[in-house]
């Protein structure tokens, strides 16, 4: 009987135990056959601090690893050949020459190129060659401090685009002695066009590139098929949002005038320069977030919108196209057609009208 029981319960126990490993078999298959699916589903990430700023990358894929870590290496070699403070980059050299060509890198060279044809055609809102204005203003090198018209009217001569000569024969620049440049309105968006040029060569499936939100790049489809949801920032309370966009490609990019700043006197001085007066931009908006295919187009719009207002900005969208924009004035949003569609308003700003322009 005793047997019997601990027959009965031997083989109950046995048959569990088949049980069990039939599930855990079951299991193990059901794993395997979804392994790679969800291995592409966990992102690869990485974080850096780079011009300045705090990047995130999240890449989706068999090569996502080995891509973020090119993507990485190229970013770290952009920061140090573009910044405007390294003593070692190639801009620094470039602001230090006196006036002869400068043989640059093949990415710095290609910057340049961008960042001249975006210039002419962005006018007179936007000018690399800001630097010798922007750095009496002390904003990247500081101290920050509100320099005299006088001060300002001798530096304005230095401000013009036009005088950049770019010789593609022999990878050389040239900047009449005196000038100087700062890339900083476009730089991060160059270098994530470079990344995501070199995610999707190595085998990226999507990414969603993220330097410092002010500047964010997605491609290709996120796993569970949903859009790339993009916050932006509410310019009157850091660490807000004023909605997000939905987006399933391209770049977002973001200027406002609480990004950097300094008070004096009860007024507010930002780092956005109008290159006419070499003050603070004053188009009455808070900021301008740009969609557009190419991330160092879309920052060089997002700063320039910033200073030369929505009117302008229509206007030249009239005449070339290829961007929408949202931009945040203190009692309203006026966005594009194709912006105001995957923009959803939150918190305060559902309240706030919205103006669709064109
Ligand atoms: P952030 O760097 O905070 O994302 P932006 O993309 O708008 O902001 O770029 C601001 C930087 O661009 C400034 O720090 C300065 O170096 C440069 N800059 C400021 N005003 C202009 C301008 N009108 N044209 C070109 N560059 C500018
Ligand atoms: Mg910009």
């Amino acid at each position: 009987m005793k047997l019997t029981v601990y027959g009965t319960e031997y083989r109950r126990a046995a048959a569990g135990r088949r049980a069990k490993a039939l599930a855990l078999a079951l299991l193990m298959l059901f794993v395997c056959a979804l392994g790679p699916s969800c291995a592409a589903e966990r992102p690869a990430e990485r974080e850096l601090f780079l011009m300045d700023t705090y990047m995130k990358l999240r890449a989706y894929g068999g090569k996502a690893e080995e891509g973020l870590d090119e993507a990485c290496a190229l970013m770290s070699r952009l920061d140090s050949l573009l910044s405007v403070t390294n003593e070692n980059s190639e801009i620094f050299a470039l602001n230090a020459g006196s006036g002869q060509p400068t043989p640059v890198s093949e990415e710095t060279f290609e910057l340049l190129s961008i960042a001249a044809r975006v210039s002419a055609k962005l006018g007179d809102s936007f000018e690399i060659t800001l630097r010798p204005v922007s750095k009496v203003w002390g904003f990247t090198d500081g101290p920050m401090r509100v320099p005299s018209d006088e001060e300002l009217a001798s530096l304005l001569p230095l401000v013009d685009d036009d005088k950049l000569t770019l010789d593609p024969d022999v990878g050389a620049v040239t900047l009449p002695a005196g000038m100087q440049i700062d890339l900083g309105a476009l730089a991060k968006g160059y270098a994530a066009d470079k990344a995501a040029d070199l995610l999707k060569e190595s085998g990226t499936e999507a990414a969603l590139l993220d330097l410092g939100s002010s500047t964010i790049l997605a491609f290709g489809s996120k796993p569970d098929g949903t859009k790339w949801k993009i916050a932006v920032q509410d310019p009157k309370n850091p660490g807000v949002y004023a909605g997000t966009l939905g987006i399933s490609s391209g770049s977002v990019s973001t200027s406002g005038g609480y990004e950097r700043y300094f008070e004096q006197d009860g007024r507010v001085y930002w780092h956005i320069l109008d290159p006419l007066t070499g003050r603070p931009a004053d188009s009455g908006l808070l900021s301008v977030t740009v969609l557009s295919g190419s991330a160092a187009e879309g920052d060089a719009l997002s700063t320039a919108i910033f200073v030369m207002g929505v009117d302008k900005a229509l206007e030249l969208r009239r005449d070339g196209g290829g961007f929408e924009f949202i931009a945040i004035a203190a009692d309203r949003i006026y966005a594009t057609p194709g912006a105001g569609a995957v923009f959803t308003p939150m918190g305060e700003y559902a309240e706030v009208p919205l103006e669709i322009v064109n």
